[in-house]
């Protein structure tokens, strides 16, 4: 391939709305335009390690037994309406309607399409187990679209389903998807953590997180040298108990337009872990309000919460004062003691405390020495935010927190979407069962992202072999001086004979803006073709190390067709 045949749009200045490495580099390599908020146009670079992204994935797909096919982005809503989603997933869903005023949506994801369509092609149980998936676009209408590819409204994701006849299938199906991504995400040079992870609005029991370390990641990881490593909004900590002490009686103080628990606790001069924190909550799918209870040096975890009520994201809000007074509280004066059992949720903590400070329910006081047995023993549930230094629940070490990116997700799903929407199979004694579900997802635009915050520097991008857009570039510095064009070409014919993806520079410009534009980029190999052309010597830069080496002509062919060959 011609330099000057190419479209290069490498650019110099840094867009203004690009924060992350990742999208500096993909827009300024030239490998994506930004067309809308959160909407791309692939340009060839771009595209071409897309498809290699994509490629990896199939293969150890394939490899792992699993069958492609491909879906319509067009989803109808009926199949939503079966499974029960239409409503819940809210407005991330791109809804369409038809000329005809029927409604559609754009593929978010696609357990429906996948479970309609398994409904209609397998009958019996010798049909089982199953993984069909796809590799295709998905639209989310993303409350902030941002980071490029990391976080846009349309984007590129591989979506793999199992169907098993019984949990044990689901199990296997599961744990071989589970070593399939463990091969993928490898086979991409990512440095990741597999951590345990919430099912969030996809739903089901039991998932894994697939998380590229980086500091550009949005997702916090919770782990112990122990091997526990969780999502933080699934993490659990080992509860602690406070300083055992006599319970003391219960006591009303005055503690007038003190609403914080920093003002409250400031005031009396009591320590933050003495004290109980309230939040209140609306829970718009069963018309509830609910405040939670939490150590008062604790954040409420709003996941945990939001399973707790069997709710979704969506239909999850902060309660209003006039919602709070119905329950019989006050808004900043809120106390578990006295309220109905149905409208509290207290950390599983918070029954481990003594002589704790709490909301009187009544504007401007407080109650001290409040005990979680004797004052308002109810159930409790985990519902708190783990934060670095928290004890392991395996080990009781203290853990650690790590940015990391969601390049992938598995989920089992079990009998949720089968059950729903009339998935069903024969078995051995002629029953009818619902197929036993599983689903698998991976970014694979946002895989792209993910690569280049690993690996990159202040030239530009320095892509793995395997993805980058061409292996080697042939930068002759002078393309006019005959005995560089003689040998570049010779060069590039060689390696193009060799099936090696190559490009010739033959651009009239600096050797200097050449190889900018080629760092940026991040082609792993460039040949440098200059003064000594003429005895068959040229430079060879490898751009992960950024190592320059002068050599013989076919000693860079063969040291790039070696490197190529062990992909
Ligand atoms: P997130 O929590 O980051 O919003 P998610 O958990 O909602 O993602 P899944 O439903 O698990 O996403 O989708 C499977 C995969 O698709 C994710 O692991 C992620 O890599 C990718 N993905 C999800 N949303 C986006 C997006 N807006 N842009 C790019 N990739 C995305
Ligand atoms: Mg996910």
């Amino acid at each position: 391939m011609k330099a000057s045949r190419m479209l290069i749009a490498t650019l110099k200045e840094v867009p203004n709305d690009a924060v992350i490495p990742s999208h500096i580099l993909l827009i300024r390599s030239g490998m994506i335009k930004k067309m809308s908020a959160g909407i791309y146009n692939y340009l060839p670079l771009g595209l071409r390690t897309l498809r290699k992204v994509e490629n990896i994935i199939r293969e150890e797909m394939d490899r792992a037994g699993a069958e492609e096919i491909l879906c319509s982005c067009l989803q109808p809503k009926e199949l939503w309406e079966a499974s029960g989603r239409w409503y819940k997933y809210g407005s991330e869903l791109m809804r369409i309607k038809d000329r005809h005023d029927r409604d559609f949506c754009l593929a978010p994801t696609a357990e429906e399409v996948f479970t309609d369509l398994t409904s209609v092609l397998v009958k019996s149980y010798k049909q089982l187990p199953v993984i069909p998936y796809q590799i295709q676009t998905k639209y989310r209408d993303e409350f902030r679209p941002r980071f490029g590819l990391m976080r846009s409204r349309e984007f590129i994701m591989k979506d793999a389903y199992s169907f098993d006849v019984d949990t044990e299938g689901l199990d296997k199906s599961y744990g071989l998807m589970y070593k399939t991504y463990e091969r993928i995400f490898d086979r991409f040079h990512l440095n990741y953590k597999i951590v345990l992870a919430d099912s969030g609005a996809i739903g089901g029991n039991g998932s894994h997180q697939f998380m590229a370390l980086s500091s550009a990641g949005e997702s916090d990881i919770v782990y112990c040298d122990c091997g526990y490593a969780a999502d933080a909004e699934k993490a659990e900590s080992k509860a602690i108990e406070g300083v055992k002490e006599d319970l003391l009686e219960l006591e009303e103080v005055n503690t007038p337009n003190f609403k914080t628990i920093e003002e409250v606790a400031g005031y009396l001069n009591i320590d933050k872990t003495k004290t109980i924190k309230a939040v209140a909550y609306r829970d718009m799918e069963h018309n509830k309000t609910v405040i939670c209870f939490v150590r008062g040096d604790r954040e409420v975890n709003d996941i945990k919460v939001i399973n707790a009520l069997n709710t979704s994201e969506e239909l999850l809000r902060m309660a209003t004062p006039e919602e709070i007074a119905e329950i019989g509280s006050v808004e900043g004066f809120m106390g578990p003691i006295g309220l109905n059992k149905d409208n509290i949720i207290v950390d599983n903590e918070v029954a481990l405390m003594y002589n704790a400070l709490v909301g009187a329910n009544k504007a401007d006081y407080h109650i001290k020495n409040a005990n979680f047995a004797r004052d308002f023993k109810c159930e409790t549930k985990d519902i708190r935010l783990v934060k670095e230094g928290d004890l392991c629940p395996i080990c009781g070490k203290p853990m650690k927190v790590e940015r990391g990116i969601e390049v992938g997700q598995v989920f089992k799903l079990q009998t949720k979407y089968s059950e729903a929407m009339g998935c069903t199979f024969l078995d051995k004694n002629g029953a009818t069962k619902p197929m036993v579900m599983g689903c698998y997802g991976i970014g694979v635009t946002r895989t792209m992202s993910a690569i280049i915050e690993q690996y990159h520097d202040e030239f530009g991008i320095k892509w793995p072999l395997n993805v980058a857009p061409y292996h080697v570039v042939i930068v002759p510095a002078k393309y006019t001086d005959e005995a560089q064009k003689d040998l570049a070409d010779k060069m590039h014919d060689i390696l193009n004979d060799s099936k090696a993806e190559v490009i010739l520079d033959d651009r009239d410009a600096s050797l200097g803006f050449k190889m900018k534009d080629f760092e940026l980029i991040g082609i792993p190999y460039i040949i440098i073709v200059g003064r000594r052309a003429n005895e068959g010597i040229v430079e060879l830069k490898d751009r992960m190390t950024n190592e320059k080496i002068e050599l013989p002509y076919m000693d860079a062919i063969n040291k790039v067709l070696e490197a190529i060959k062990n992909i």
